[in-house]
């Protein structure tokens, strides 16, 4: 038996293990780097295996484990990085509240003070009434204090100062908050950052 074959039999084996252990880790998951090599999501591994398939990633860890069609067998991937000028995924990162919050490392802008997500809002630097937009440039996380002080008014007009100007990030930090406390795969160490806690 070669080693291709032994690790294909162990790993067959170790699927169903690892499915049993997603509750606790994210061995069910990938994650996608750019090409830059900065992390940019994380998917569920079908879907990085479909990556893959349609030759838009390349494969640079692999879980102990196997996935098996009638005339493929793959190892499931556990890190990919994105090949240059994939449709979709240049616009960078995707606007929606968790990513703000991401990007403001939850951090009040206004006060700097560091909140749990249920504490903390969206605001829109310049109002909408003022024909502020929804989007990257204009929404900052701000805590609920600090809001209902700026009200419906520019920061200047409230006399009150962002800590940094609001700009779409190309990458995000991976935390293990987003993860809901589950455990970050061995596999991806070295490629995102990890608090101690959380190691
Ligand atoms: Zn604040």
């Amino acid at each position: 038996m070669n080693e291709r074959q032994r690790r294909d039999k162990k790993g067959e084996r170790d699927f169903h293990g690892s499915l049993l252990d997603c509750e606790r880790s994210m061995v069910d998951h990938t994650l996608v780097l750019s090409s830059w090599m900065l992390p940019q999501r994380v998917v569920p591994w079908e879907e990085a295996i479909t990556l893959w398939y349609l030759g838009k990633v390349d494969v640079l860890e692999e879980y102990d484990a196997f996935v098996a069609s009638p005339s493929i067998v793959v190892a499931v991937p556990a890190v990919v990085r994105l090949r240059r000028h994939v449709a979709g995924f240049r616009r960078g990162v995707k606007f929606s509240r968790a990513n703000v919050f991401s990007r403001d490392g939850y951090s009040c802008q206004y006060c700097g003070m560091k909140k749990s997500r249920a504490e903390l809002s969206f605001d829109h630097v310049l109002p909408r009434t003022h024909g502020g937009r929804t989007g990257w440039e204009n929404i900052v996380t701000a805590c609920r204090p600090c809001n209902l002080k700026k009200r419906n008014r520019t920061p200047e007009q409230a006399g009150m100062r962002l800590l940094r100007a609001p700009a779409r990030p190309t990458s995000l930090p991976i935390e293990p908050m987003s993860f809901g406390g589950r455990e970050i795969p061995s596999e991806w160490r070295g490629y995102c950052l990890v608090s101690p806690s959380a190691a």
